[in-house]
């Protein structure tokens, strides 16, 4: 999955379309997708200097190669280890976007001037987030700094998302998402989305039942949404629950049969980009592929 917080002031690479027997290669970044002119999502798969479209290899057969070799995708390191969430040791310890409050935001220690950067502090953290519902293979409750939410929700593979509150920081929004967490069970399951299992549910019922209940912090307001339904490109669902993993898996090879969240299906499993972010990898489109998996399971 990518850091939400990585900055991407810098215009991404045009998009790549791999023909048969072509191949890309370089640093595993992640996976960018964005709604379609259909609505569906469309994906990209960011391997730094160069970003290959996902969707034209729907239904085709691909490998990814993986090499030992990693970098930190934070300063370019070579790392002898594997990378702890993409990031050499040193910048895992220095990165504000890695200090523990940024994953649990009721933490922010931003006003007691011990933010490890504050500039980048003031420019991710303290700005408006959104604090939302989504359904990710049951409900979850979250925050984020984009103002509709869509790019997480798809980051996480959510098929509905509905944004229920607004926060002036990060920090409140933290915790508001704590004292939202307390009244839901949150039930995001990856195995779920990567089988098409997501239960249906009524978010904006769910919203309802929240804000009766809910003590609003200072600096929040409600807000009343209708849910947004996210569609993945799926021709086919796992059928049995497999993850692909480096260095289980050193090269993984089948047919493209969806995209979710940061899930790559594959006809035998799913490959998690965001697992082995800071991996050099190299993508090859392989054309016409026979099911390993085949109509028997
Ligand atoms: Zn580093």
């Amino acid at each position: 999955m990518s850091d939400p917080a990585q900055d991407t002031a810098a215009a991404p690479p045009a998009l790549t379309r791999l023909e048969p027997g072509q191949s890309a290669e370089g640093r595993l970044h992640g996976l960018a997708g964005e709604a379609g002119a259909d609505g569906v999502i469309r994906y990209a798969v960011d391997l730094g200097d160069i970003r290959v479209d996902l969707n034209a290899l729907l239904d085709t057969g691909i490998e990814i190669e993986i090499d030992g070799r990693a970098i930190c995708v934070g300063c370019g390191a070579p790392l002898i280890k594997r990378p702890s969430h993409g990031h050499c040791y040193e910048c895992f310890t220095k990165k504000a976007s890695m200090d523990l409050c940024f994953v649990a935001p009721t933490r922010c220690h931003f006003d007691q001037g011990t933010c490890r950067e504050p500039e980048w502090g003031e420019r991710v953290c303290m700005q408006p987030h959104a604090v939302y519902l989504a359904n990710s293979g049951g409900l979850k409750v979250g925050i984020t700094r984009h103002h509709d939410g869509v790019p997480r929700w798809v980051e996480q593979g959510a098929t509905a998302g509905l944004v229920i509150a607004r926060a002036s920081t990060r920090h409140r929004a933290g915790l508001l998402e704590e004292r939202i967490g307390a009244r839901v069970n949150d039930k995001s399951d990856w195995r779920r989305q990567v089988t098409g299992g997501s239960p249906p549910l009524h978010l904006a019922q769910e919203a309802e039942r929240i804000r009766a209940v809910v003590a609003l912090p200072d600096d929040c307001v409600w807000e009343a949404n209708t849910a947004h339904e996210i569609r993945y490109p799926i021709v086919r669902y796992l059928r049995r629950v497999v993850r692909l993993r480096y260095p289980d898996e050193r090269v993984v090879r089948g047919r493209l049969t969806g995209i979710v969240g940061s899930f790559l299906l594959l006809d035998h499993g799913a490959f998690h980009i965001g697992d082995h972010r800071g991996f050099r990898a190299r993508l090859t489109a392989v054309g016409t592929i026979d099911d390993l998996q085949g109509e028997l399971f």
